[in-house]
């Protein structure tokens, strides 16, 4: 054990390489604890979760319920392997997946991250097309959006489009069609029509259509890409064209999830079944690392035949369907069952927007988006221009890190701000939150 505070800092910042962190600027907070919608560090002070913990926390830290569920299941077992064996708890909590997700997507590839459940959703798809009947091996090529978010695995990365992230390992990924986002502003603040947006795809799809495997894309609203909210239309357009020129589509509803916009999954909002769904962070409401990847008995069947014929899918990860992590997941669907988490959540989404038309007026706050229980704050230098801060001022971070003096641990996307607090929050702490955000952004901007 360290024998100081600074011990332990130093070690952090020696021993620990944190993802997506500069280490040479790395200034380190140690979270001790949670409970609730707060978290609180080593010295005792109280922050709210303003990022949910990187967007997976939904009933908040230490549920009595899914601290039990956890408890229960390693007094039975921690892990056994999903190749070739089950457990009870991994089959019940596919079997309940199967009752909230859009109908049809009742068989449950587990892994262990949202970016593998996106790679088993790109491969099943590809491995589809070789294998239905007729087989159509041409399909092989993804079409995707510019500024998505996937994950940062290759074949994730293949399909995203967050340059800053993904420029640097173009020479090791496949090309994907790209479409422009249907919800990023021009300079002006304006978004693309949905009209044109869906051109586009026509157009992509009548060109590259019969070479196609898959659309990829999050549905309702790209979160990493900076809340970039679609315009309503769009995800129904997109599974009208895919259905229309045969090709899959595959939502990924890592982020989008369990009631973050709103629904269980922003694919209802648009009464959108996708032929894939690919589920993590709030899987297990922010507790253990899972992955599902959802689809319908039609790919399913595609994979079927005897050993020789070598339909099966190969591709698996270690820790598919923990039972500690299906445990936690399956009671976390008991929670929005038995909590009316949902209805719950309405009010809560509506004083979000209220927040977001006051924090709107700031002087420095251009674009402002909001999705359900999810809000984006564009930082500008010049609200009437909509001219950007240079990015190597740092103003969203800044902000952030000003928050933190008013108990709020929020994370930026560049110089949006986020809220993205777990759904359990109460209107009070909501409006706390609020406030700590305005106060960082005010420290930064005046
Ligand atoms: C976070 C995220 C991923 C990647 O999930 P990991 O668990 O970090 O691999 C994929 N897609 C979306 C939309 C995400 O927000």
């Amino acid at each position: 054990m360290p024998s100081s505070r600074a011990e332990l800092l130093d070690w952090d910042r020696h021993h620990v390489w944190h993802a997506f962190t500069q280490m040479a600027e790395y200034e380190p907070l140690l979270i001790e604890r949670g409970e609730g919608a707060w978290l609180v560090d080593v010295d005792g002070r109280r922050y709210l979760d303003g990022s949910a913990s990187m967007w997976c926390n939904v009933h908040g830290h230490r549920h009595p319920r899914l601290d039990a569920a956890l408890t229960a299941q390693a007094a039975k077992v921690a892990h056994t392997t999903n190749l070739g064996l089950s457990n009870p708890v991994t089959v019940e909590f596919a079997r309940q997946l199967a009752r909230v997700a859009p109908p049809g997507l009742d068989r449950t590839f587990f892994s262990d991250d949202g970016s593998t459940a996106i790679e088993a959703a790109l491969k099943m798809a590809f491995q589809f097309w070789r294998q239905t009947t007729p087989a159509r091996p041409e399909k092989t090529r993804f079409i995707a959006i510019d500024e998505a978010y996937h994950g940062d695995t290759l074949g994730a990365v293949g399909v995203g489009g967050v340059d800053r992230f993904t420029a640097m390992f173009a020479p090791l990924t496949f090309e994907s069609i790209r479409l422009p986002p249907p919800g990023l502003p021009d300079e002006s603040g304006h978004l693309p029509s949905l009209e044109a947006s869906l051109a586009r795809l026509a157009k992509e799809l009548e060109e590259h259509g019969h070479e196609t495997a898959a659309v990829v894309m999050e549905p309702l609203v790209q979160m990493a890409g900076g809340i970039l909210v679609h315009p309503a239309g769009y995800l129904w357009g997109v599974r009208e064209l895919t259905r229309a020129h045969d090709v899959l589509l595959i939502l990924d509803e890592v982020a989008t999830g369990f009631g973050r916009t709103g629904t269980m999954f922003a694919c209802e909002q648009e009464g959108v079944v996708p032929d894939f769904l690919c589920l993590a962070k709030g899987l297990t409401a922010g507790y253990l690392p899972m992955a599902a990847t959802l689809t319908h008995g039609c790919i399913w069947d595609a994979f079927l035949g005897s050993h020789a014929e070598q339909r099966a899918f190969y591709h698996g990860h270690t820790y598919g369907g923990n039972p500690l992590a299906a445990a936690v997941g399956l009671a976390s669907l008991e929670i929005f069952r038995d909590e009316n988490v949902l209805a719950a959540l309405q009010p809560k989404i509506a004083r979000l927007a209220e927040h977001a038309t006051r924090l709107g007026g700031l002087d420095h706050v251009g674009g402002v988006r909001q999705c359900g229980f999810v809000l984006g704050l564009d930082l500008v230098a010049d609200k009437a221009t909509g001219r950007r801060y240079p990015w190597q001022e740092q103003r969203g971070r800044r902000a952030c890190e000003a928050a933190r003096s008013q108990a709020a641990i929020l994370r930026p996307l560049g110089d949006t701000v986020v809220i993205m607090p777990p759904l359990c929050i109460t209107a009070a702490e909501l409006d706390q939150l609020a406030g700590a955000c305005e106060a960082g952004i005010r420290a930064v901007t005046s």
